[in-house]
């Protein structure tokens, strides 16, 4: 049984450090119910999903992370027209959104970041632009001696909408010393996401778990996403990733000892906690299918998860690191699966508004 005075602080809001861990020890079902019950009071019976498609328009990068399988693995780099031709497609099958990141180019400035926005606004004005991760800002900030806010006004004003909360992994210095070490920092990021925010640019929030962190690791960093949220409000979803160990070298470590990658129920842990945490602050916990599967995405909806994530058209990075869940899912599909779990599909903007027929 859990104790009644941490429900009480799971529904207003006030989970401690040491609530997450008690919970981890009681029985997982009771652990997923409590998510779903405050899921259920915090955005009803609806199962969310955006129609977007994934652009990755260079696999170039002078980034050293060590959890990485989608660098350099084919050297491209898209072209302008080609970047066009991508965009016509998508919005040509109902794309409301286009999720574009790329590698850290060598002598990249933020010209080519511009570019690619003035690309997609020329032509399609009322696209979504979901675009560059927190370190593809410092990157093109730092290349061009520009400070992040200046950065983030020239994106803003060349048609940026919002960006992805990518690159956090776990916002733990420990963690990235060891993963990723000459990445941003933990207060990089969460100063870099701060004045996106600041700006009125919205972002998600990742978390990428299952290879060196601990529990209390992923706690401080799902804390420290309600920590900014109070503060700016401008998380729009949270969304747990597990770590895919293959084809990069921290994978190719833990292989080494006999570790393998996160098992369902742990996942599902980690997405009731989610739930738990950032209750009555992030509303809404996204399912990553490509990394859970389209069987366990949905069972994690009934353990906290309220939106399945975009229907993407292309995926390469988790494909590269192992995923085997397809790059693509058709709305009739991700509305199968919903259905399925005895909920009510609804397409909705990034921004979480409903687009009804
Ligand atoms: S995760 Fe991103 S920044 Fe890091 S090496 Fe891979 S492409 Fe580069």
């Amino acid at each position: 049984m859990i104790p009644e005075d941490i429900v009480e602080r799971a529904y207003n809001g006030t989970t401690t450090r040491e609530d997450a861990l008690e919970l981890l020890e009681v029985k997982p079902f009771e652990l997923y119910a409590l998510a779903d019950d405050l899921r259920k009071e915090a955005v009803g019976d609806n199962v969310t999903y955006v129609v977007n498609r994934n652009i990755n328009f260079t696999d170039r990068c002078i980034g050293t992370c060590g959890f990485c399988a989608f660098k350099d693995k084919k050297g491209y780099l898209l072209s302008q027209d080609q970047i066009r031709e991508k965009i016509d497609e998508a919005v040509a099958s109902g794309a409301t959104e286009l999720c574009i990141q790329g590698g850290l180019m060598e002598d990249v400035k933020l010209d080519l970041y511009l570019d690619i926005l003035r690309a997609v606004k020329e032509d399609h004005p009322h696209i979504h632009t979901h675009c560059f991760s927190p370190m593809e800002v410092y990157h093109a900030a730092t290349s061009s001696d520009l400070t992040i806010e200046e950065t983030l006004a020239e994106l803003k004003k060349n048609g940026l909408n919002t960006m992805p909360g990518t690159a956090a992994e776990i916002l733990v210095d420990r963690v990235r010393e060891i993963i990723c070490p000459e990445k941003i920092t933990r207060q990089q990021w969460i100063d870099i996401v701060t004045s996106a925010h600041k700006a009125g640019i919205s972002t998600t929030a990742t978390m990428m778990y299952g290879h060196v962190e601990t529990w209390e690791e992923r706690i401080d960093h799902i804390l420290t996403i309600r920590d900014i949220q109070k503060k700016t409000g401008g998380f729009t979803e949270f969304v747990p990733l597990p770590f895919m160990p293959y084809n990069n070298t921290i994978g190719d470590q833990m292989l080494k000892e006999g570790k393998f990658m996160t098992t369902g129920t742990e996942d599902l842990k980690v997405y009731s906690l989610a739930r738990i945490l950032l209750n009555t602050h992030v509303k809404n916990i996204q399912v990553s299918w490509v990394k859970l599967g389209k069987k366990l995405a949905q069972v994690a909806l009934l353990c906290g998860g309220n939106d399945l994530g975009g229907t993407l058209m292309e995926e390469s990075i988790s494909r590269s690191a192992g995923a085997s869940n397809g790059e693509v899912i058709s709305v009739e599909e991700l509305e199968w699966i919903i259905r399925g779990a005895e909920r009510t599909p609804a397409q909705r903007d990034t921004l979480y508004r409903s687009i009804s027929e």
